[in-house]
């Protein structure tokens, strides 16, 4: 089964697991229909792994627009939400060729709509609330004018926000400040809405609208960042990253592994060297320690730990755990056992970025 061809190094997606990471998301949130969010390629899974696993989903949210064409021209015909993608007056156009559902933030968008809007060809707009987060969006003043004149011109409306802080507790604005925004500021505006992200999916339910747009979660890790606050939500990570030892080092006690000699053997050991580097998406920043998973004939394998920076293509690994290994054995990065998040968090980040930065050179195999 493991194909790690060339250089060896593969991401495996599982479509199977995006099936089950979507149905958990229709169990926690049954009411309300699923934007898919597929934006920077799916989270750096790719586009085809997506469709394959995640084609019962009621629509996709992405960002650019080449990606709406390739999903048309897969034949999927559900809906596609273009996230913050509507930056030209050029693309109102295609977004009608190829039915697109638009966000629409700011005001030179509704200019656009007003003189581009074609009486019986009515687009669905997802009017985007600025309700705290300051990042996109109109202000909840600005917001009921916007509503009025995109009605008075034919659109669909649909009311939209995003969270900052669903997967937080303490930190302001809160989900419940924000909705106390979105429900003065929609009153008497008749509209369905699309609301919740992952975190709000998993943490607050009452928060996420006719429409929840989930991202992370159907990927299999943390809103968090942090693998454990995921665990009651039961989801499987979709993507395993693997390489395999592609040379193993004899050191003795006070030698020194890699640029800068960052780490010093305590005893005579062996260093296995993977060849994976941060050249493949794999965090430079990761410290001695983050683990990895190192397999076995039997299927039992070990969790050894990184020693020593990692380098463009390649990272030192401790094998004193694993002494019956050599050259070609298979060692996970993340995936099945070591969660993406824990790879993250020993490297200063979050799963989302370590899963977006895979870099295009590793192939991947949809399985
Ligand atoms: N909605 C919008 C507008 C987003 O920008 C994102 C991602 O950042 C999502 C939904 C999905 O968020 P998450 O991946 O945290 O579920």
């Amino acid at each position: 089964a493991n194909r790690l061809i060339n250089r060896p190094i593969l991401a495996s997606i599982r479509t199977s697991a995006f099936r089950h990471n979507l149905n958990r998301v229709r169990e926690l949130v049954p009411e309300s229909k699923i934007w898919a969010v597929i934006k920077a390629k799916a989270y750096g899974h790719g586009l085809e792994g997506a469709l394959q696993g995640l084609e019962s989903t009621d629509g996709f949210a992405l960002l650019d627009i080449e990606d709406a064409l390739w999903l048309r021209a897969q034949q999927w015909q559900g809906r596609i939400l273009l996230l913050e993608g509507l930056f030209h007056e050029n693309e109102i156009p295609v977004a009608r060729e190829l039915h697109l559902d638009l966000v629409v933030h700011c005001e030179a968008q509704i200019q656009w709509l007003e003189t581009n809007a074609l009486a019986g060809k009515p687009l669905n707009i997802f009017l985007k609330l600025n309700s705290g987060m300051n990042r996109l969006g109109f202000t909840p003043k600005a917001y009921r004018n916007a509503f009025h004149r995109l009605h008075a011109a034919g659109y669909h409306l649909h009311h939209m926000t995003h969270f900052a802080n669903a997967d937080q507790i303490d930190r302001q604005p809160t989900v419940g400040q924000q909705m106390e925004c979105l429900q003065k500021t929609i009153e008497g505006l008749e509209a369905s809405s699309s609301l919740g992200n992952s975190a709000a999916i998993l943490w607050h339910r009452n928060a996420v609208g006719e429409w929840a747009r989930p991202g992370i979660m159907l990927y299999g890790a943390s809103p968090t960042g942090l693998h454990a606050d995921i665990a009651h939500a039961h989801l499987e990570p979709v993507m395993q990253l693997r390489s395999e030892i592609i040379d193993v080092q004899e050191l003795k006690k006070g030698d020194r592994v890699g640029y800068g000699g960052r780490y010093e053997a305590p005893e005579d050991m062996r260093i296995g060297v993977v060849a994976c580097g941060y050249a493949d998406g794999y965090p430079r920043h990761a410290k001695d320690g983050t683990p990895v998973w190192v397999e076995s004939e039997n299927g039992l394998g070990v969790t050894c730990p990184i020693v020593g920076q990692v380098s463009m293509d390649m990272l030192t690994i401790d094998l004193r755990a694993a002494p019956a290994t050599g050259v070609g054995t298979v060692v996970e990065l993340w995936g099945a056992v070591i969660s993406v998040d824990d790879v993250a968090q020993m490297s200063g980040t979050i799963g989302y970025e370590l899963l977006c930065a895979l870099a295009p050179r590793v192939p991947v195999s949809i399985e």
